[in-house]
């Protein structure tokens, strides 16, 4: 007969809570170290991270060039990305990156892996066998990476004058200044200089 009395159940229970492993595993991910070199940003332990989340460096590195709207690339264990950007805007990234690709949403535990399902992609807990779809994996993809570099030349639409009498165009995050030009007209320029989301352009002749 396989049936349990009281005891034995109660025997269980506890047997069942002794065995969990004690709560204060919380998954800690290493802080990202991150530094600066000329105009780029540096995560100097990217090995480390992947490592820790047990995902590929690529695709990690894909998930926050989208979402930082950069361009980067690896480097042996660092990775280097174009522009100075904010730690915390990085920090806040990867976060986004391991709740959406790596947590399990039941038990909160890193130990899971991505499972392919036709279209979809999901995680599944290798800890507590739940199964969970990506979050919305267009909203964390945002719009494409607009980038903005010195020397290089864009098309670029007047939309107003600015207080010295400059022509102010949009791109992306930037608002680029260009002298001399006029209100509503399209103009190919040539970005001089940028800082942080300003820059600086002149006309040139296409
Ligand atoms: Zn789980």
């Amino acid at each position: 007969m396989n049936s349990y009395n009281y005891n034995d159940l109660l025997k269980k229970v506890q047997d069942n809570i002794e065995s969990k492993p004690v709560s204060d595993d919380r998954f800690n991910l290493p802080k990202a170290e991150i530094f600066y070199e000329g105009n780029t940003s540096v995560i100097k332990n990217f090995d480390k991270i992947s490592d820790a989340v047990n995902r590929e460096a690529d695709e990690i590195l894909k998930f926050l060039l989208g979402g930082l709207g950069t361009a980067g690339e690896r480097s042996g264990s660092r990775v280097i990305f174009q522009g100075k950007i904010r730690a915390e805007s990085i920090q806040g990234k990867l976060m986004d990156y391991i709740n959406n690709y790596v947590i399990c949403s039941e038990c909160g535990k890193p130990d899971t892996h991505l499972v392919k399902r036709g279209r979809n992609t999901l995680v599944r807990c290798d800890a507590c066998g739940a199964i969970r779809p990506l979050k919305s994996q267009k909203r964390s993809i945002e719009k494409p990476s607009i980038i903005l570099k010195e020397g290089s030349s864009y098309d670029v639409i007047i939309k107003d004058i600015g207080k010295k009498g400059d022509g102010v165009a949009f791109h992306g995050k930037f608002i680029i200044y260009v002298p001399g030009a006029i209100k509503g007209s399209l103009v190919k320029v040539k970005i001089e200089k940028i800082s942080g989301t300003v820059a600086f352009a002149r006309p040139v002749e296409s």
